[in-house]
C-alpha cells in the first residue's frame, strides 16, 4: 500500500467513524413516568427547582396543560400510550395479564419498519410483554420485581451507546419511583412531624386494606406522604439527567414525557397514595411534553389532550404511516374535541365501582354503572367544583350520553379468580381466610402495591 493510499484509507475510516443517520430520522425517546401527578411536575404547576432536570427538559419542549390518561392504571394506559387506542379498543383493560390479541399496529411496530432499533427499559415486571402486549421491541430489559430509575437508566444509556451511529434508536424509558409504596433512599421531611413519620408508611398500607388504625395521625398523612413522594420524585430526577446527556451525546433526538397516571395524596377521603379505583383529576390528570422535532415549538397548550394522542402526533411529526386510531394529532386543532377514561374496579376486598369518564371544554362527568349514577364537575384553573348533570352544556350532555351507553370495564375481580378479591358479590366474604394457593401473579402484583 503507498503512503497516499494508507491516508485516503485512514481519511475513510475516520470519516465511516463518524458517519451519521438520515437527519430525517432522529433518535426517539419515550420516557413514562409511572404514577407522577401532572402538578408535582415542572411546567405543570410545580416550581422547576424541585426537579432540575426534568424541569430544564420540559421546558425545552411542547408541554400540553389539559392532558389525560385513558384509564388511571399502568397496563390498559401503556397500552393507550403506544397503540393510539382507548383500552376499550385495544383491548388490556386491567393488571391482569389478558387473553387479547397483540396489535398488529403500534408506535414500536412503526419505527422497526423505519430501520429503528428498538430498545424498552422497564421498572416494574408488569410491563413485561406477555403481559403488556407492547411488541416491537429488539430488547426488553425488566426488572425482577421493580427497580428504581438509577439502576433502569443505567441499563437503558448502555444499550444506547451500543447502538451504531447510523442507526436511529427507538428507546421507551419507564421509571417507577412515584408508585406506591414509595421507598426514597433519603426522605426529606420538613412539615410531617417527627413522632408521625414512622407511622405513615404503614398506616397507609393499613388503611389501604380497610383497617382502621389504632393509632391516630390522620390529619398529618397527606403532608407526611405527600413529603415522601416528593422525595421519591427528586431521587428520579436525579437519574434523569444521566437519560438525558446519553440521548443526546448520539445527536438530534426526538421525545416524549408523559404519565400513565398521577397519583391521589389524601385528595379526597380515603385516596391516599392511590390511583387506579378512581377518577378524580389526582389520578387521571397527567403531564404531557414533546420535543425535538423541527415541526414541534416548545410552548404551552391549554386545550384538551390524552394520552392515545401520542402515537398519532408522533407518528404524524416523524413521518411514519399509521392507520386511523382513536388519539388524534394534537398538532391539528380541533373544535369538537372531548377525552375518554375508564377504571375497571380492582381487585380490592373494599367494594369498589367500576367508572366511565370524560371531559369536553371545562365540562367532566363520571358514570358509575353499577349503580347508575352520573356525577358532573366545572374544571377550573386550580380546583374542580360538583355541578349537577343537568346544568351540563349540550357538548357536556352529548358526551354524557356516549359515556353512559359505552361498553362496560371489566371486572377485573373477575380476572383472578380464586383470589377471593373481588370487588363486590359473595367472593368479598372470603377476605381474611385467603385462598389456599394463588394464581400466578398475584404475589407479584401484591409486592408492587397493585392489590392489598
Ligand atoms: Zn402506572
Amino acid at each position: 500500500m503507498t503512503v497516499r493510499s494508507a491516508i485516503l484509507l485512514s481519511i475513510l475510516m475516520v470519516a465511516g467513524c463518524h458517519r451519521h443517520r438520515d437527519d430525517s430520522k432522529p433518535d426517539v425517546l419515550i420516557l413514562t413516568l409511572d404514577a407522577v401527578r401532572a402538578d408535582h411536575v415542572p411546567g405543570f404547576g410545580e416550581n422547576p427547582a424541585s426537579m432540575p432536570n426534568l424541569g430544564k427538559w420540559i421546558a425545552s419542549g411542547l408541554r400540553f396543560t389539559s392532558a389525560y390518561t385513558s384509564a388511571p392504571i399502568t397496563l390498559p394506559a401503556h397500552n393507550s400510550l403506544f397503540t393510539g387506542n382507548y383500552p376499550w379498543t385495544h383491548g388490556v383493560r386491567t393488571m391482569a395479564p389478558v387473553q387479547t390479541a397483540t396489535p398488529r399496529q403500534n408506535l414500536v411496530l412503526a419505527a422497526q419498519t423505519q430501520g429503528y432499533q428498538t430498545g424498552a427499559f422497564v421498572s416494574s415486571v408488569f410491563l413485561k410483554p406477555e403481559h403488556s402486549r407492547i411488541n416491537g421491541f429488539d430488547v426488553f430489559d425488566t426488572p425482577r420485581r421493580r427497580r428504581m430509575a438509577r439502576g433502569t437508566v443505567a441499563a437503558a444509556t448502555a444499550w444506547l451507546e451500543g447502538v451504531p451511529a447510523d442507526r436511529p434508536a427507538f428507546l421507551w424509558v419507564h421509571v417507577f419511583d412515584a408508585h406506591w409504596p414509595y421507598r426514597p433512599t433519603t426522605p426529606h421531611f420538613s412539615d410531617c412531624p417527627e413522632d408521625v413519620r414512622s407511622h405513615v408508611q404503614v398506616g397507609v398500607a393499613q388503611m389501604r386494606r380497610g383497617f382502621v388504625v389504632a393509632k391516630n395521625p390522620e390529619p398529618y398523612w397527606p403532608t407526611c406522604l405527600d413529603e415522601l413522594y416528593r422525595s421519591s420524585l427528586a431521587e428520579m430526577d436525579e437519574a434523569l439527567g444521566a437519560l438525558r446527556a446519553a440521548a443526546a451525546k448520539r445527536g438530534q433526538f426526538a421525545w416524549v414525557i408523559v404519565s400513565d397516571h398521577g397519583e391521589c395524596i389524601g385528595d379526597e377521603p380515603g385516596l391516599m397514595g392511590q390511583h387506579a379505583s378512581t377518577l378524580a383529576e389526582c389520578a387521571v390528570r397527567i403531564p404531557l411534553a414533546f420535543g425535538g422535532l423541527a415541526s414541534v415549538p416548545a410552548g404551552t397548550i391549554s386545550s384538551l389532550a390524552s394520552i392515545v394522542d401520542v402515537a398519532p402526533t408522533l407518528a404524524r411529526a416523524l413521518g411514519w404511516p399509521m392507520e386511523p386510531v382513536d388519539g388524534t394529532d394534537l398538532l391539528v386543532s380541533r373544535s369538537d374535541r372531548h377525552v375518554r377514561f375508564e377504571s375497571p374496579a380492582p381487585p380490592r376486598p373494599r367494594g369498589v365501582a367500576r367508572l366511565l369518564g370524560g371531559r369536553v371544554n371545562d365540562e367532566k362527568m363520571v358514570f358509575d354503572p353499577d349503580h347508575h349514577v352520573l356525577r358532573a364537575w366545572k374544571i377550573l384553573q386550580d380546583r374542580s367544583e360538583e355541578i349537577s348533570p343537568t346544568l351540563l352544556s349540550g357538548a357536556g350532555q352529548d358526551l354524557a350520553r356516549v359515556v353512559m351507553t359505552a361498553p362496560l370495564p371489566i371486572d377485573a375481580a373477575v380476572e383472578f379468580p380464586g383470589t377471593g378479591r373481588s370487588s363486590r358479590g359473595p367472593a368479598r366474604e372470603g377476605r381474611g381466610g385467603g385462598p389456599p394457593s394463588e394464581p400466578p401473579g398475584v404475589t407479584e402484583l401484591r409486592s408492587l402495591g397493585y392489590i392489598e
